[in-house]
């Protein structure tokens, strides 16, 4: 089945339209019209090869909203005219001791990406993924969200990424009232760490370079604004937090962040910066601080997450974009120049 989609052909090329190819319905499948699909920095650093080489044509895109069009003959949790979500990945093993509890991310043998991975079949019309920026997704049944009642298809789809990627680790260290987090860097993940960690009742910082989004800040609901670049400020914040969680997309200063922990405080990394990043082991060493990493979420994690959000009302602040503008949010992206999240009308492709 062909489809339409935005693609680029070169680390440093442009998204321009390009038909791909989907692969026939197999019977857990699900087809679903793409309406919607949010920009991640990841995209970015895939498109251009930034965690390495790509393969080319590259078409990402893992924040899919859509209507399903056709389902499988052994399909039963999804039928014609859903409106579903699909996440980071697209299958996994499905056998090894992560699959079977619920930790796809961390399958032993690698999950299958929404886009730039190697197929499991051998049917497949393409050996890697594509993912959403484009306007028909075939996804088998398991890999597939259900769009709760009440939240906005548009400003839903980065929840499919930047929402569960913030919400499973703050679930995962127990982020309750009376927990102080920092969230490090106000971009996609960022304000989405902010509501999530609202709806947990904890006390919010934002610690952002940028001056500019410090009334953004307090509308997205913290309840305090640190601006990074200025020493003396971040100075009156030492050993305050419990958390901070670090969504920063490139190298920065690591030091700077761990000494504003608590003893015993975790240092969450979510930013997945292309270059390793220098690290002091004293600032850990001197008060039994932690550094956790984590990657998205699992299936069933990621459904939960969207409950939760429908209960809270929350969704992320969007700009709606043509999918000729690919190439402009991406820039704009760069220059922190985001409120908060870049989501594509799939539907004008
Ligand atoms: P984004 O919207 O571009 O936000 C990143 C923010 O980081 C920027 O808005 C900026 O915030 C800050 N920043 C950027 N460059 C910086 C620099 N040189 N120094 C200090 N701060 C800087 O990106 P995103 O979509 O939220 O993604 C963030 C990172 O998470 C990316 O690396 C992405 O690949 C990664 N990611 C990881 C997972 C996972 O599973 N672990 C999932 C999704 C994405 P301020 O202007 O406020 O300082
Ligand atoms: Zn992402
Ligand atoms: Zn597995």
């Amino acid at each position: 089945m062909e489809t339409k989609a935005f693609a680029t052909f070169s680390p440093d090329g442009e998204f321009v339209a390009h038909n791909i190819e989907r692969r026939q319905l197999r019977a857990e499948d699900v087809s679903i019209t793409i309406q919607y699909c949010g920009i991640c920095h990841s995209d970015l650093h895939t498109a251009r090869s930034e965690w390495g080489p790509a393969q080319y044509p590259c078409v990402p895109g893992h924040e899919i909203i859509g209507i399903v069009e056709r389902v499988g003959s052994s399909v039963t949790k999804f039928k014609e005219g859903d409106m579903v979500g699909v996440g980071c990945m697209v299958d996994s093993c499905r056998q090894c001791s992560s699959c079977d509890s619920g930790l796809e991310q961390y399958c032993k043998e690698g999950f299958t990406g929404t886009y730039g991975s190697q197929l499991r079949g051998t049917d497949e019309p393409v050996s890697y993924t594509m993912g959403g920026y484009s306007q028909n997704i075939v996804v088998a049944e398991a890999f597939v969200l259900r769009l709760p009642k009440g939240l906005d298809p548009a400003s839903s789809a980065p929840l499919l990424c930047a929402g569960i990627t913030t919400f499973s680790p703050l679930k995962h260290v127990g982020l309750r009232a009376g927990h102080k987090i920092g969230v490090l860097g106000l971009g996609g993940l960022g304000h989405m760490a902010v509501k999530i960690a609202k709806s947990f009742g904890a006390e919010v910082s934002v610690l952002s370079r940028s001056v500019h989004k410090k009334q953004d800040a307090q509308k997205l609901g913290a309840n305090h604004f640190i601006l990074t670049t200025d020493k003396q400020e971040l100075a009156a914040h030492l050993e305050e937090f419990d958390f901070i969680i670090d969504t920063v997309s490139a190298p920065h200063n690591l030091t700077e962040a761990l000494i504003l922990l608590k003893q015993e405080g975790t240092l969450i990394m979510v930013g997945a910066s292309d270059k390793p990043i220098d690290l002091s082991v004293f600032p850990m060493i001197l008060r039994r601080r932690k550094i956790l990493g984590s990657l998205i979420g699992g299936i069933e994690e990621t459904q939960q997450m969207l409950e939760h959000c429908a209960k809270h009302e929350i969704t992320s602040d969007i700009e709606l974009i043509n999918p000729d503008q690919i190439n402009q949010a991406y820039e704009r992206m760069l220059a922190s120049d985001v409120k908060y999240r870049f989501v594509i009308d799939c539907r004008k492709m």
